[in-house]
């Protein structure tokens, strides 16, 4: 991608690449529940995968605000980005905390598209939500690290070579807060995949079939050895560090949440001008125009709040509140619309070749992953507005 584009053009731009990967491309991975190599493949050549790589490694040097409207764009066209969007968010950790030489060693392939950096390995079947409850640990012996334990929900891992993964270096007894003693590791996925790795343990990954296309699968440590030098930033402080990248993945999301917010509309829209019942468009009435047109309105208050939070974060700030509020937001926003359109579709909002059915399946997901509604409420009422807490 030219590192000059302005904002207009990167939409134009991506809008070109999406238009390649029309309904039908969608609808066969999404019935297969096949991965859309070809349009992660072109995305990649494309750069906008290297859209937050800084130049110097070979990447367009973007700020996040300008990532989001890649990720937006995506979903407004249709396409799901969730096959791709880690590498933007998980960059942010590396790009944030990682050493000189880790950049040096992962970001130019990351941008050429030589590696894959694609799977985020938090979430646990145990913890659930309560991430600083996790149980999978990892144990220096020598120059390595030994890691033992289970993540669940780690998504596109069978399609990454690395994974960036939050596991327990000091137990929890042991230290004096417990968002201490976590450490984030990078971790080189082709040299530990399989029970009989050249590194002697081994990392099994199993797919879990969900309600949409998604690779997600369950990834389990058994003895796994890793060089020490995956350790990214200080050992026991890698809580902190992933915030910062959560806090870039809610504002990415959330992006993709009003693209998907805008799709369902334009759909709707066009649709209710198209279908003719009693003799006049059904877009006639009101009881049609007006939920549409509350969508746009929702969708327009949560998009404003994206772009604030992902301004907030090019500042140099780490806007936790901000990037709860744009991820709610933005995440009800897209489900009404959702909603919305299948009500405006009528039958035909059931039926496969209209891709509503689809959209409305992948766009369920954002009020629960990667942070659910109720969890970004109790954030606002204990840390902005003091209300005691809840749990
Ligand atoms: C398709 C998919 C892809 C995913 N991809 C990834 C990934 O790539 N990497 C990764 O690490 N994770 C991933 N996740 C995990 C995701 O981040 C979690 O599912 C999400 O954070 C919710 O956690 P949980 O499922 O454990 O729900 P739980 O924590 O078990 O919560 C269940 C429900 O209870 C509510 N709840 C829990 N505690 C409270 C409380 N104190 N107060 C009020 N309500 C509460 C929650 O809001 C939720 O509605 C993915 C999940 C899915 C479904």
């Amino acid at each position: 991608m030219p590192e000059s584009l302005d904002i207009s053009e990167i939409r134009r731009a991506v809008q070109a690449l999406c238009a390649e990967f029309p309904g039908e491309y969608w609808r066969e991975k999404d019935q297969a529940r096949a991965y859309p190599s070809e349009f992660v493949d072109a995305l990649t050549k494309a750069g906008f995968l290297a859209a937050l790589i800084p130049e110097a490694y070979g990447g367009s040097g973007l700020k996040l605000d300008a990532a989001a409207v890649i990720m937006e764009e995506i979903q407004a066209a249709g396409c799901n980005g969730a096959s791709a969007h880690a590498q933007m968010y998980i960059m942010n950790t590396l790009l944030k905390y990682g050493s000189a030489e880790q950049k040096q060693e992962y970001l130019p392939q990351i941008a050429t598209g030589e590696l894959r950096l694609q799977a985020f390995g938090v979430s646990e079947p145990t913890s659930g939500t309560d991430t600083l409850s996790l149980r999978t640990v990892a144990v220096r012996d020598g120059d390595d690290y030994v890691i033992n334990g289970q993540k669940i929900w780690t998504s596109r891992a069978e399609y990454s070579d690395l994974m960036m993964l939050l596991a327990r270096t000091t137990p929890r007894e042991e230290v004096s807060s417990k968002t201490e003693g976590l450490s984030i590791f990078l971790v080189d996925m082709r040299k530990v995949v399989g029970p009989k790795s050249e590194a002697g343990g081994g990392m099994t990954i199993k797919p879990i079939r969900t309600m949409m296309n998604h690779s997600t699968t369950e990834v389990f440590f058994d003895d796994m050895r890793i060089p020490a030098s995956a350790l990214i930033g200080e050992e026991g402080k890698g809580f902190r560090y992933i915030l910062s990248g959560m806090n870039a993945e809610r504002i990415l999301i959330a992006a993709e949440c009003i693209g998907d917010a805008k799709w369902f509309i334009k759909k709707a829209s066009d649709y209710a001008k198209e279908r003719n019942v009693f003799g006049r468009a059904i877009g006639q009435n009101q009881g049609v125009q007006f939920p549409i047109a509350r969508c746009y309105a929702q969708m327009c208050a949560a998009e404003l709040m994206v772009h604030h939070a992902a301004q907030a974060y090019d500042a140099g700030g780490n806007p936790g509140s901000e990037a709860n509020m744009a991820k709610l937001l933005a995440s009800e926003a897209s489900w009404a619309a959702a909603d919305m359109c299948v009500q405006t579709h009528g039958g035909f909002g059931f039926a496969e070749e209209y891709d509503v059915e689809r959209k409305f399946r992948e766009a369920r997901l954002y009020t629960v992953a990667p942070i659910s509604t109720n969890l970004i409420l109790s954030y606002l009422a204990e840390h902005v507005l003091g209300l005691p807490r809840s749990y």
